[in-house]
């Protein structure tokens, strides 16, 4: 029977909606699936991921480990594949993910594949070629490591939960050398745009930095976050943090609003998996209209306060 870990990161208290996305994935594939939280004061969140299917989390709870640094995460997960023998591997994407994903493969000699979007258990599909085809990709030897795209799966809630087991934790000389001098948190409000249902995502046509306001007041009252193109990142109007696109994050919310983008195909791989699509433009011709689900023609700065007064309106 397959054996797979899940690789659950975790923020401000709470497992990564990423990370219990592909443990949903994990259980409905089948086999036996467990997850492995890494870090200091996590064992509170153990037990609930068996809601998501896991049938056990192991935690690795020490300050040894607390600080988001990859190399103690992969003496970690090195040590569980080995004695527990777990053939399948799986993470969502994130900058820590892809850290330990990388290093944990150099450690086993294992194959990874990254940014696929689906998984069968044998075989993972690839986006390709800037979303325009998807390929088959396998590995030819176990273990099997893969990191799942933002977004690639929705982290559905059921019964249950985990029985929570510890890692012991054994860590080498080199991996301890890293010190983590300083944290910073970018300020956020609301959710991060690789977690949020509803996304509002300004382009060039806001105008003017200050603008982004609008897509920021819109943002706030329907709850969700903001995004952008990397034209306006480019010119600094936003952090890249927020870039949606080829060279930015993929995203695919339930409802992505975008104010002034034209939908230049690098910005549409990033986002074409949202459930609805609703642009606003003043030109009936830009290419984002050819795949939104609804297009507004006009100008965002009359729209966009008298729709965001609306939903205020509704909401209270
Ligand atoms: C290798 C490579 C990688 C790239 N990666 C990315 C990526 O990851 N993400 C990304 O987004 N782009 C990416 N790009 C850039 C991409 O090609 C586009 O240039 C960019 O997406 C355009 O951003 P935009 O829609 O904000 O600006 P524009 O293309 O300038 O569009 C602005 C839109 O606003 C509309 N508008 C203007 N004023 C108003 C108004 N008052 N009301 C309503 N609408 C208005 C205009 O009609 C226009 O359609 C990449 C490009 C390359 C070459």
């Amino acid at each position: 029977m397959a054996k797979t870990l899940v690789f659950l990161e975790h923020h401000d208290d709470a497992i990564a909606k990423g990370s219990l996305g592909v443990l949903t994935k994990a259980s409905q594939v089948g086999g036996e699936v467990a997850g492995v939280l890494v870090g200091s004061g996590v064992r509170g969140l153990a037990a609930g991921a068996g809601a998501y299917g896991a049938g056990a989390v192991w935690v690795a709870d020490d300050e040894r480990v607390g600080p988001p640094l990859p190399q103690p995460r992969v003496d970690v997960l090195a040590k569980l594949v080995r004695d527990e023998g777990y053939d399948t591997v799986l993470f969502a994407q994130s900058v820590l993910a892809a850290d330990v994903a990388a290093a944990l493969a150099a450690r086993l000699d294992a194959g990874l594949n990254w940014g696929l979007v689906d998984f069968d258990g044998e075989t993972g599909k690839a986006p390709q070629l800037s979303d325009t085809v998807y390929v088959d990709v396998g590995w030819s030897s176990y273990v099997k490591l893969a990191i799942f795209r933002a977004g690639a799966f929705d982290a559905s809630a059921g019964e249950g939960t985990a029985e929570v087991k510890d890692v012991p934790i054994e860590l080498e000389d080199f991996s301890t050398q890293a010190e983590m001098v300083e944290q910073a948190h970018a300020e956020q409000q609301g959710p991060s745009i690789e977690d949020a249902d509803v996304i509002v995502a300004g382009g060039r046509g806001l105008g003017e930095p200050e603008k982004f306001s609008l897509a920021e007041g819109l943002a706030q009252a329907l709850g969700g976050a903001v995004a952008a193109t990397r034209a306006v990142v480019d010119a600094g109007w936003y952090p890249y943090s927020a870039q949606v696109g080829q060279t930015g994050k993929t995203v695919s919310p339930k409802l992505y609003i975008a104010l002034g983008i034209s939908g230049a195909i690098q910005h549409k791989v990033g986002m074409q998996g949202s459930n609805v699509i609703v642009a606003i433009n003043k030109d009936p011709n830009a290419p984002i209209f050819e795949f939104a689900d609804l297009g507004v023609v006009g100008d965002l700065h009359e729209i966009v306060p008298k729709l965001t007064e609306l939903v205020r309106a509704r909401r209270s």
